[in-house]
């Protein structure tokens, strides 16, 4: 058991199909058995059983906490990037939980405001993975500025920012780097930007350290499509997207290492 220590609270995302929602059950027992407590709304941790996707979700349903809670993720599919334990570890992980106090990591995560030409309001969010910026309509004309200096007017499809742990998601379909989330950095790719002897960009994925933001400013169109993770909105009268790493970090609860490399390796390569 956990000592004189006050139990540690917990709580269970599940993708929701019928594997993920036997094992979430399963745990859940398991982990009531050790006297943990199970706590929907303050958990010190929460687990993710699914895939990559299940823990974007618990990110944004307890993305109001990150610095009291820790995550840890159960895949039911293939490997994830964010859900490296398999089904035929759960005991060992549910012992782990209730017996040692676990060690944990931090994770860069992206931090996006956006202001509105009427003033007043902006909107803040915070990603696990990338934001994305569309037209509604035809081609994304966009100036991009990097730390106050207009750097182009980007023409094409589309624009990601992408964290080091988000680098192996869309952002690795759009020919982005895989960066190690120790990183603490920002990556900017394009998506299909027009190229020609009048229209011209950068045509590399920009990785943008800590203290350099990366602000978005309409040319004409003020309305786009932005995706923050799973999550994507029309935003109107958009005066500008700022994006930079956050002061806030993801943590993970480490049980035991799994290195960024291997986990890459096993993902994307290895049988
Ligand atoms: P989805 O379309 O159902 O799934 C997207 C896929 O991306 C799933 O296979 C998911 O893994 C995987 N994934 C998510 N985060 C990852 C990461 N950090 N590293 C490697 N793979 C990752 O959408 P969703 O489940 O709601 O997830 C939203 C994410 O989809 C977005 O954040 C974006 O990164 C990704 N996406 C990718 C593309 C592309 O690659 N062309 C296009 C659009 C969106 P699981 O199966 O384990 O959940």
């Amino acid at each position: 058991m956990r000592g004189t220590q006050a139990p540690l609270k917990f709580a269970i995302t599940s993708k929701g199909d019928e594997t993920s929602n036997t094992l979430t059950q399963k745990i859940k027992t398991y982990l009531l058995d050790f006297d943990l407590q199970y706590d929907e709304d303050t958990p010190d941790l929460v687990i993710s059983v699914g895939g990559d996707g299940t823990l974007l979700y618990a990110f944004h349903r307890y993305c109001r906490r990150l610095d009291k809670t820790a995550f840890v993720g159960v895949h039911t599919g293939h490997l994830g990037f964010y859900a490296d334990w398999v089904p035929e570890e759960i005991e060992k992980l549910v012992i782990a939980i209730a017996k040692t106090p676990y060690q944990v990591v931090e994770y860069p995560l992206l931090e996006v405001i956006i202001r509105y030409i009427n003033g007043g309001r902006e909107a803040k969010y915070l990603a696990l993975n990338e934001c994305t910026v569309k037209s509604v309509s035809g081609t994304l004309v966009i100036d991009v500025e990097i730390r106050g200096d207009l750097f182009e007017t980007f023409r094409g499809d589309g624009l990601c920012i992408s964290t080091p742990t988000g680098s192996t998601a869309y952002n690795k379909a759009l020919g982005g780097a895989i960066l190690h989330p120790s990183l603490e950095a920002i990556q900017v790719t394009e998506m299909a930007s027009i190229n020609n002897r009048v229209f011209r960009t950068i045509g590399s994925p920009l990785v943008l350290p800590a203290h350099h933001t990366c602000m978005l400013k309409p040319v004409n169109d003020v309305d786009f499509q932005i995706t923050i993770d799973h999550l994507s909105l029309l935003h109107k009268d958009v005066k500008s997207i700022q994006c930079r790493v956050a002061d806030e970090k993801i943590r993970f609860a480490r049980f035991r290492p799994f290195p960024f490399w291997k986990r890459v390796r096993d993902s994307f390569i290895a049988d």
